[in-house]
């Protein structure tokens, strides 16, 4: 079966390559707290449409009880941003699959790429777009298995799910639970989010912080003593670094951490003066400093916050300038949870065994070092979430992208992975 599998992709190299051009070529920027998925969830609806499934599309705020639930993320607008959910429905007697993915992409930034970033561009192996690697390409691939399921007429015993969502970045996810409340849930779930094909039965959670300085702004005609928030935000940005490195020292008490490189913090941004203007006038009356930092999965959000502050605080009162102008931490988005699911669940020896027929030797199983909206599934549905999808790089970057070899690999995968986890028909 796998060979027929092979041949499938091997023939539709260049098919496959255009149908990522395709989702890449609709933008889909997410521009908190608004974004414009519509469009290029029309143009899923309408492929998935073909290949007979089920189909649904509605705004997440069309679910009842979404916007009380504990989970969701208010300061959102869902105007035009549609999730859609097509069902492969099974013949029955098999378990049911669900990949779930968000078509959404960090906007396209300021800083070059050197190709045109809705493009598409191959090159060297590569294929170029924004949000191809994180993570259009990943739904791409569940799509391509699919079709291919599809064409080869190979019927499955259980139900394929692919639901694509809008609005995961910036802490998003409320989406996904949208889906979740409207019903549809399965025996598992794949979040196709770039991982290098490892597959990742967990992975880590974050908190986004802003950092504010207040000084006295102005300049002193009168002799006004004015007081710089900049030189307290550089002191502590030195305060950060050091932050960073006791941080990514840190070790989790999971072993599918064992070979984690450490936890990431980073600086984000650093904001003072008029930011808007072509000049500025001023000291500036205060400064910001928006920071980012993970979490393994046993940490709460509480002792993530606590960490970094007792670590802050013990710095700051040893410095003047931070003394007088203390750091005034704030939560800016949602905590992201790390999660996963439990260590001896089934579905793993099934990846595992699909991993092994499609690759020699098989893939990693490890943590997965970043936080995503899989926590939907772990923590508020019956629904049990792995991380798996394509290889590349760049993410939240210019030139994201991602390798072709591996994608058309990936694609295999996730057909192999329908047909052992949903069973084959007949
Ligand atoms: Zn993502």
């Amino acid at each position: 079966m796998y060979k027929v599998i092979s041949s499938w992709v091997d023939e539709h190299r260049q098919y496959i390559l255009d149908f990522n051009k395709s989702l890449v070529s609709i933008p889909s920027e997410n521009r908190y707290p608004v974004g414009d998925e519509k469009q290029v969830q029309e143009f899923i609806y309408c492929f998935l449409s073909k290949l007979n499934c089920e189909m649904d599309m509605f705004l997440p705020t069309e679910v009842p009880g979404l916007t009380e639930h504990e989970a969701f993320l208010g300061n959102r607008e869902y105007e035009n941003r549609p999730n859609v959910v097509a069902r492969k429905r099974g013949v029955g007697g098999g378990k049911s699959l669900i990949f779930s993915g968000h078509v959404d992409t960090v906007p396209k930034g300021e800083d070059p790429w050197s190709f045109d970033p809705f493009s598409g561009t191959v090159k060297d192996g590569k294929q170029y777009g924004l949000g191809l690697f994180d993570m259009k390409g990943g739904m791409a691939a569940a799509m391509m298995a699919l079709q291919l399921l599809e064409e080869m007429k190979i019927s499955l015993q259980g139900d394929v799910l692919i639901e694509t969502v809008v609005d995961e970045e910036y802490g998003g996810s409320n989406a996904t639970l949208a889906c979740l409340l409207k019903g549809y849930e399965a025996d598992l779930a794949i979040v196709p989010e770039p991982t290098n094909l490892a597959i990742c039965p967990v992975n880590q959670g974050g908190s986004m912080f802003r950092i504010t300085f207040r000084g006295r702004p102005g300049r002193s005609f009168s002799g006004e003593k004015l007081n710089n928030p900049v030189f307290a935000a550089a002191r502590f940005l030195d305060v950060f670094h050091q932050y960073e490195n006791y941080h990514r020292s840190k070790r989790s008490e999971s072993h599918w951490f064992a070979n984690d490189p450490g936890l990431p913090a980073y600086v984000q941004g650093v904001k003072a003066g008029p930011v808007n203007l072509p000049l500025s006038d001023r000291v500036p009356s205060h400064c910001t400093i928006d920071v980012w930092i993970q979490c393994y999965p046993e940490t709460t959000e509480e002792e993530l916050r606590t960490d970094f502050e007792d670590f802050c605080r013990e710095k700051v009162v040893q410095d003047e300038i931070l003394r007088d102008m203390p750091p005034v931490i704030e939560k800016l988005i949602r905590f992201l949870p790390g999660t996963g699911i439990p260590v001896n669940h089934p579905s793993l020896e099934v990846l595992s065994k699909v991993a092994h027929i499609a690759h020699p030797g098989g893939l990693p199983i490890q943590g997965a070092p970043f936080a995503c909206d899989s926590f939907m599934f772990n923590l508020y549905s019956q629904t049990p979430a792995v991380i798996w999808g394509p290889k590349g790089g760049n993410a939240h970057a210019p030139d994201e992208y991602i390798d072709v070899e591996e994608f058309f690999l990936l694609v295999k995968l996730y057909a192999l992975t329908m047909m052992e986890w949903c069973g084959i028909a007949s």
